[in-house]
């Protein structure tokens, strides 16, 4: 069974790298996108995503206020926080709002396969 993905991102550019490093995974991932952040708390709600990536700047909702609101909905869903802000203190905000993880934009590649990897073994223990 595929591991259900939400992206939300609003900048075009930072979708179409995620897209494309999260398409490497093949059929083990099922992707589902949002372009701001109502758009991203309607798929959450639909979607119950076991992973969402989460641009913490978003027009509508923020990251920040979404990373709360997802967690209180469902907290087994592992948010990985993504920021270019890349200020002295953001990290601990990130992971304040309830992120799990942070990744600083512009991504890692190499990091980010990493660390949806992990991810991905981790959901694989505790099919849902
Ligand atoms: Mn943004």
């Amino acid at each position: 069974m595929s591991i259900r993905v939400l992206v939300v991102e609003d900048n075009p550019l930072n979708m179409e790298l995620v897209l494309a490093i999260l398409e490497d995974f093949g059929e083990q991932l099922s992707v589902t996108v949002a372009g701001d952040g109502h758009e991203g708390l309607q798929r959450f709600l639909e979607l119950k995503p076991q992973i969402v990536l989460l641009d913490m700047q978003l027009p509508g909702i923020d990251g920040f206020t979404l990373a709360r609101r997802f967690k209180e909905i469902n907290a087994a869903s592992i948010i990985v926080g993504l920021t270019a802000y890349g200020m002295v203190g953001d990290k601990e905000r990130v992971l304040e709002a309830g992120c799990d993880y942070y990744l600083a934009k512009p991504l890692e590649v190499a990091e980010f396969k990493h660390l949806m990897k992990v991810l991905m073994e981790t959901e694989g223990l505790h099919e849902k």
